[in-house]
């Protein structure tokens, strides 16, 4: 009470409360003016305006790669909800969902389980617009148009950039359809509902819903990458379902309707589908034990579960659990790519704007040389972070129109870019909040936010030795991946001394994981991936980018005077703003000022 009172007293004699005369400074800038007799105790200038009220599809490289690569036709919708992303009212649900994290509610009033979990309307809000707009599985259910995929890929990646956490069970309904097919009994049923473009949370029979939505269940206490070390059982219930007893450790939105679960059957690790509530209306025994506290992706929520002979049903070939999940797995890993580049297109942007409109030595930040030299190198890995997840957007899209070798390029440079794109986005973030100085470590600015979310892609869906470790197994068990492979970066060959150095490079190493012990390949696997990665970007980067932006990379990235790989170390020898010298910067930042307003 006392304190609020002395608050009350002070904001009255509060010298902001009073009118004041404003002047025009030096730099054209207003500064006010006390009439005599008042004090001003502080004036507020050299502040940003915030970054609101703008289009985040106001992307070159996102927009090119549209018009490239076959869906063209899908930038009015992707430019609509960059709209959408971009607006006040929208960052403002994405810091509700994440300030009003979900709350487990186990049991009712009376004891009885409910198991459910209450989200804040903002979340509510997020998921309804993710779902109107098809992003959980527009590509499979309209008629198989090229570009859907892509088109939708395009859509999550802006949309992610208005909030990161409910894009779990947004992927995940989007993967989980390619691994359900392989029960087109269930997959009759369901997909119709997973594909419906109708946001209907709360726990029911499935088939009485408007929509529905999926998760993933793999992840055991004494293991997330080895599955094969399940021990969750699942007993022939002789009606053709399975009871399902065990636990999992890690289950994210653990209110989607219908789960895609491991568990050990009679003839090894199968795949089943795990419905939330049961076709009679009562709740299948999926008990949620309690969420997880996590570093971010705190608007999501994450459960550890417990199975009390829950009913399921099985999918695909019983004691080839693996191999049918991994349908799921590798579409959920596109997502964390473009998760992930649209992470570091969102820090890059808010560093860029940031420094648009700073000063500090009497100069705005973006007109120092040092500065300038971070942003580009930002801009750079943002351009190449971007048009990489796009075209392999576009390969999942004709691999899904029976492209094979577009279906073996996915194969290796899937696992790779999921390794490298994902291990760059908290570096990124890193740099990118220190470009706003203080103001970026301050939660309002929004990058607090974005670096807590920063690791994430790089842990499920593979950790990043699983999924470099995945690259090798690619290259040994595929031959046609790695035809694929040197297919695409021959596409840009005499693109410049650097960028043909550096795929003889990549060949040579490639002879080396092949003919190694594998001790020795998988020992090289991340330097091997990382590789890979750098080249697929700088060989879409010539074809394809600005020249600026192009000779940047290559100079940065591939040049091992700039410490780039040739050296046996990746990526420059500075962390980012170590450039070498003659980079043309002001053509280079084009690319990420794009959402920058005039001052
Ligand atoms: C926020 C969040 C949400 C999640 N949601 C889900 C979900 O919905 N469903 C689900 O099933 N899981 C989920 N997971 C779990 C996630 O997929 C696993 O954490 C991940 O697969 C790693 O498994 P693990 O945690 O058991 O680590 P481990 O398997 O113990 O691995 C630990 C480390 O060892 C490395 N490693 C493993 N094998 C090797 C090897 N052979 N050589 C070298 N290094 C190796 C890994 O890369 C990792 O760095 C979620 C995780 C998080 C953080």
């Amino acid at each position: 009470m006392g304190g609020g009172a002395r608050q009350g007293r002070a904001r009255q004699a509060s010298p902001h409360m009073l009118t004041v005369r404003a002047e025009p400074d030096g730099a054209g800038r207003e500064r006010p003016v006390p009439e005599a007799g008042q004090r001003l105790t502080h004036e507020v200038v050299n502040q940003v305006p915030p970054l609101a009220g703008y289009d985040v599809a106001s992307d070159p490289p996102l927009l090119e790669a549209l018009q490239r690569e076959g869906a063209g036709w899908a930038i009015p919708q992707v430019r609509e909800l960059g709209r959408l992303a971009g607006l006040a009212q929208t960052q403002e649900q994405a810091r509700l969902a994440n300030q009003n994290p979900p709350l487990l509610r186990t049991h009712d009033r009376c004891g009885h389980r409910i198991d459910e979990v209450e989200f804040h309307p903002a979340w509510h809000r997020l998921m309804a617009t993710a779902v109107s707009n098809g992003l959980h599985a527009a590509p499979w259910t309209e008629p198989p148009a090229a570009g859907a995929h892509l088109a939708r890929a395009a859509g999550f990646y802006v949309w992610t950039q208005a909030e990161a956490g409910h894009g779990c069970p947004i992927s995940m309904t989007y993967a989980s359809v390619p691994a359900l097919r392989r029960a087109p009994d269930l997959a009759a049923v369901f997909e119709p509902l997973l594909g419906a473009r109708a946001y209907d949370p709360g726990l029911r029979a499935p088939e009485q819903k408007s929509g529905l939505l999926a998760g993933m269940a793999m992840t055991e206490k004494q293991g997330g990458s080895d599955v094969r070390a399940n021990t969750t059982a699942a007993a022939p219930a002789g009606d053709g379902s399975y009871l399902v007893t065990g636990h999992k450790w890690f289950c994210s939105a653990p209110m989607c309707d219908l789960f895609l679960l491991l568990a050990q059957g009679p003839a090894g690790l199968s795949c089943f589908l795990l419905p939330r509530v049961l076709p009679d209306g009562t709740r299948n025994a999926m008990r949620l034990q309690r969420l997880k506290d996590k570093l971010g992706n705190r608007s999501n929520a994450s459960a550890e579960v417990e199975y009390d002979a829950a009913r399921a049903w099985p999918v695909g070939e019983p004691g080839r659990g693996t191999a049918t999940i991994i349908e799921m797995v590798s579409a959920t890993r596109l997502d964390c790519v473009l998760g992930s580049a649209a992470q570091i297109r969102q820090a890059c942007v808010a560093a860029v704007h940031h420094a648009a409109f700073r000063s500090a030595f009497g100069r705005y930040l973006i007109d120092q040389p040092l500065m300038a030299g971070v942003l580009a190198d930002l801009t750079i890995e943002s351009e190449a972070a971007t048009s990489l997840a796009m075209r392999l957007a576009a390969a999942s899209d004709r691999a899904a129109r029976g492209d094979t070798a577009e279906a073996a390029l996915l194969r290796v440079a899937l696992p790779a870019a999921k390794f490298w794109v994902c291990k760059r986005a908290p570096a990124v973030t890193a740099e990118a909040l220190e470009c706003l100085g203080g103001n970026g470590y301050v939660e309002e600015s929004g990058l607090p936010r974005l670096y807590r979310d920063a690791p994430l892609n790089s842990i499920w869906e593979g950790s990043g030795n699983v999924t470099a470790l995945d690259v090798i197994r690619a290259l040994r068990r595929s031959p046609e991946a790695l035809d694929a492979l040197l297919t695409e970066t021959d596409r840009a060959a005499d693109g410049g001394r650097r960028l043909d150095q550096a795929v003889a490079l990549l060949r040579s190493e490639l002879k080396k994981a092949a003919a190694a012990t594998e001790a020795a390949a998988h020992y090289r696997a991340r330097r091997l991936a990382g590789l890979m990665t750098v080249v697929l970007q700088a060989a879409l980067l010539v074809r394809h980018a600005p020249a600026a932006v192009s000779d940047a990379f290559c100079a940065a990235r591939l040049d091992p005077a700039a410490g780039g790989d040739a050296a046996g170390a990746l990526g420059p020898a500075v962390p980012f703003g170590g450039l070498p010298d003659g980079i043309d910067l002001a053509a280079v930042l084009t690319r990420s000022q794009s959402v920058v307003p005039s001052r």
